[in-house]
C-alpha cells in the first residue's frame, strides 16, 4: 500500500515506522476472517483492512478524526490479524500509531476522560483498586445478577515458600537455569483477584529448587498506560521499572516472568516503546530478550518429575489461549502439553483464536462488545463439558468467570494444587 506521509511527521519515528508497516499490506482482507469485532459487527470500518485504512489516512492528513477514533477504540489489540495476515503486516506498530493521534486530535467527554484517568491512576497504584475489591467483596452477598458476577470471590492462597536451600535445581523447559533465579512481575492487581496464582508459580520454582525474586517498587508492566495511548506516562513506568529491576538483573538471573500473559506481551515490548531512548535503550534490549512466558520454563518431562498428577474430577479440560500468549508472545500450543503431562484431556473447543473480550481494560472501556465475546466465547469452551476452564492470563481469567459459574483456573494453579509435596 503506497503511503505519502503528512509533513508533520517529518521526524516522528513512530510515523516512519508506521508507514514501514502500510507498505506490506496487500489489501487482500484476510485478515478480516479472523477478527473478533469484524465478525461481531460486519463492517470493514471494523476490520484490521478498514482500520489500517483509517490510519493510513491520518499518516497522509496529518490528523485523526471522531470515526478513527471509534473503530480504533473497537479494535481489541488482540493481534489476531497478525497471526492471519500473510505478508507480515505489523498492525500492533500501526494502531499504537492510530491510536496516538486519536489521543492527540479527537477530544473525548467527560465520562470517558474520567474514566481513562481513573483506570491510569488506580490500577497500576494497585492500593485503589484493593480498597474497591474488598469493599465490593464485603457488600458481594447483596448483590445480584451481572454486579455480582463482576465482584470476584475471595480465593484462598496456598502458603509461598521461602528461598530453595541450594543444591541441584530440576532443569527442564526452553530456558537453562544457570543462576537457579528469575525474576517475577507480581503484577498491579493480580494478588488481590487471585492470589493462588503467583503462590503457585513461585511453590513449583521452589519445588525445582529455583529462587524467585520480586521487586516491590516495580510491580505493574505498564500496559494499563498503553492501552490508554498515555506515551508520556507508559514511557515514565518503563523507565522507572527498568531502573528498580537493575540490582536484580545485575546480580543475574536466568528469566523475567509474569504469570499473565498480557503483562509478558507487554514486557517483551520495552524495547520497541524505547527506541530512541539513548538512555534506557540498551537496559530495555536486555529486559526484552530474558522475558519468557511460565509456559517456556516448563516441559513434559518437568511436569512428570514434580509429581503432578491432575484428579479425575478436575481432568477433563477446555483450554482457553488467551491472544497475548498465542497472537502477542507467539507461544500458541505450548500450555496444553503440559496439561496432557500432567494427565488432563484438553478437549477441543471451536473459535479457540478469537478473543474473549476482556483485552486490558477493552471489558471496562467497551462493556457492550466485551459481553458480547466473552458470551461467545463461553459457548463454545462450555459446550464440551469441561469439568473447568482454563487459561494464562488474568484478564481472561476473572472477565469468562463473571459469566459462569465453572471454575475458571489459570494452569498454574491447576498444577500446583495436584503436585504430591514430599
Ligand atoms: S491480511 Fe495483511 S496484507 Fe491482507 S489486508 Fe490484512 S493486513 Fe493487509
Ligand atoms: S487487533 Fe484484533 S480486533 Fe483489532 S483489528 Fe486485529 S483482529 Fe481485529
Amino acid at each position: 500500500m503506497d503511503t505519502r506521509s503528512h509533513e508533520r511527521y517529518a521526524d516522528d519515528p513512530a510515523a516512519r515506522i508506521a508507514a514501514q508497516a502500510l507498505r506490506n499490506c496487500v489489501h487482500c482482507g484476510f485478515c478480516n476472517a479472523t477478527c473478533p469485532t469484524y465478525q461481531e459487527l460486519g463492517d470493514e470500518l471494523d476490520g484490521p483492512r478498514g482500520r489500517i485504512y483509517l490510519i493510513k489516512q491520518v499518516l497522509e492528513q496529518g490528523e485523526a478524526d471522531a470515526a478513527t477514533g471509534r473503530h480504533l477504540d473497537r479494535c481489541l489489540t488482540c493481534l489476531n490479524c497478525m497471526t492471519t495476515c500473510p505478508s507480515g503486516v505489523n498492525y500492533a506498530h500501526l494502531v499504537e500509531f492510530g491510536r496516538e493521534a486519536v489521543e492527540r486530535d479527537v477530544p473525548r467527554g467527560w465520562r470517558e476522560r474520567l474514566l481513562r484517568a481513573a483506570l491510569k491512576r488506580a490500577l497500576p497504584a494497585g492500593w485503589p483498586f484493593r480498597l474497591a475489591l474488598g469493599a465490593g467483596r464485603l457488600a458481594r452477598p447483596l448483590l445480584r445478577g451481572e454486579l455480582r458476577a463482576k465482584v470476584p470471590a475471595a480465593l484462598p492462597a496456598p502458603p509461598r515458600p521461602g528461598r530453595p536451600a541450594g543444591g541441584p535445581v530440576l532443569q527442564g523447559g526452553a530456558v537453562p537455569f544457570e543462576h537457579g533465579r528469575v525474576l517475577l512481575l507480581a503484577g498491579c492487581v493480580h494478588d488481590a483477584i487471585d492470589a493462588r496464582i503467583n503462590a503457585a508459580f513461585q511453590r513449583l520454582m521452589a519445588a525445582r529448587g529455583i529462587e524467585v525474586v520480586q521487586v516491590s517498587a516495580a510491580r505493574c508492566c505498564g500496559a494499563v498506560e498503553h492501552h490508554l495511548s498515555d506515551t508520556e506516562r507508559t514511557h515514565a513506568r518503563l523507565r522507572a521499572n527498568l531502573d528498580a529491576w537493575a540490582p536484580a538483573l545485575d546480580r543475574g538471573v536466568d528469566a523475567v516472568v509474569s504469570t499473565a500473559s498480557g503483562c509478558g506481551a507487554m514486557l517483551r515490548d520495552y524495547a520497541h516503546l524505547l527506541e530512541g531512548d539513548d538512555e534506557y535503550q540498551e537496559r530495555a534490549r536486555e529486559l526484552t530478550a530474558l522475558v519468557r512466558d511460565p509456559a517456556e520454563l516448563f516441559d513434559a518431562d518437568t511436569v512428570t518429575a514434580l509429581g503432578i498428577e491432575v484428579a479425575d474430577e478436575d481432568r477433563r479440560i477446555a483450554w482457553h489461549a488467551p491472544c497475548t500468549l498465542q497472537h502477542g508472545q507467539g507461544l500458541a500450543g505450548r500450555v496444553e502439553p503440559l496439561l496432557r503431562a500432567a494427565g488432563c484431556e484438553v478437549l477441543p473447543v471451536a473459535e479457540g483464536h478469537l478473543c474473549c473480550g476482556s483485552a486490558g481494560t477493552y471489558s471496562i472501556t467497551q462493556p457492550a462488545m466485551a459481553r458480547q465475546l466473552r458470551d461467545r466465547k463461553l459457548a463454545n469452551l462450555e459446550a464440551v463439558a469441561p469439568a473447568r476452564i482454563v487459561s494464562a492470563n488474568i484478564g481472561c481469567l476473572s472477565h469468562l468467570q463473571s459469566g459462569t459459574e465453572r471454575g475458571v483456573e489459570h494452569w498454574l494453579s491447576l498444577l500446583d494444587r495436584h503436585r504430591r509435596e514430599g
